[in-house]
């Protein structure tokens, strides 16, 4: 299908194409999947990503939104048994039903940015894929990579750190979309670890705590584990539990590496 046979470009959706042939097949090969393996792709848009595994992989799903979009997938899917369309939004629809084998899966995708976040979180819900490979914009790739104590160190930093191994694989200059967008972009690669580290209960409290801790982020450690109202410590607790995992009150939460979250998350509820 030519570029003309395509609607314009809608901006609700994200629709940014990436154009260079060479960086979709940079991200494919980054992807390494083979005829074993399930892979799901997160808004295939034109194929920029779609095209290169087609035909080389077990299984591809492809989750489109975009009504045309998807309807365009759906027929290419006809005669390709190898492939399954969800149309729908990634955020509702149950994409690992069309799956053998959940938890070996990986997922790709060059995503929307206005639902980066929320889907990173999405992606990761149990049980989680093998490997997920994104293309997300560099400030959000900083974020999602950053040690503690910088800057770019926050929420998002520790909830996929504490799960997770992230690597930012390569940047991706805006020329290199169609819109072209405001902003850069980079691949991440977001491999869960094995076995789970944590529970499912432990992680929704570390993220509790972790969100409490970042809404207030300028405040001292012991100030926000006793006065946030999701966390109102009483001192007592708060002051022993902080001397045993050897953390000082004063500190910030961006001072804090995932590991001392989930110890002091634990930490709270015992
Ligand atoms: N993969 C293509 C590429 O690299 O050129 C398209 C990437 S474009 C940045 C994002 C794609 O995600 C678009 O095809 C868009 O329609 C789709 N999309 C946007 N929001 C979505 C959502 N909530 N669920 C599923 N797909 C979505």
């Amino acid at each position: 299908m030519s570029e003309r046979s395509f609607s314009r470009p809608k901006r609700a959706l994200g629709q940014n194409f990436l154009v260079d042939g060479k960086l979709q097949r940079r991200i494919v090969a980054a992807l390494g999947a083979g005829p074993e393996d399930e892979v799901v792709e997160i808004g295939p848009g034109r194929g920029a990503l779609t095209r290169h595994l087609m035909g080389r992989v077990g299984r591809l799903v492809l989750v489109e939104l975009d009504d045309a979009l998807a309807q365009y997938w759906a027929a290419e899917a006809t005669h390709r048994p190898s492939v399954r369309v969800v149309h729908g939004d990634v955020m509702e629809v149950d994409f690992r039903r069309e799956l053998e084998r959940p938890a070996e899966a990986l997922v790709v995708g060059n995503i929307p940015y206005n639902i980066t976040s929320p889907l990173i979180f999405r992606l990761l819900e149990r049980p989680r894929p093998r490997r997920v490979l994104l293309m997300v914009q560099e400030e959000v790739a900083r974020r999602l990579v950053a040690p503690p104590g910088t800057k770019s160190y926050g929420a998002l930093s520790v909830g996929v750190q504490s799960v997770a191994r992230v690597r930012r694989l390569f940047g991706v200059g805006r020329k290199a979309f169609r819109p072209v967008p405001r902003v850069d972009s980079a691949v991440v690669e977001i491999e869960p670890f094995r076995p789970e580290p944590l529970s499912a209960e432990a992680e929704e409290r570390l993220r509790g705590l972790v969100r409490a801790a970042f809404q207030w982020r300028r405040k001292q450690l012991r100030k926000i584990l006793l006065q946030h109202p999701e966390l109102g410590m009483a001192p007592q607790r708060a002051d022993a539990l902080l001397t045993e995992l050897g953390v000082s009150p004063a500190a910030r939460p961006e001072t804090l590496s995932p590991e001392e979250f989930i110890a002091l998350s634990e930490g709270i509820d015992g």
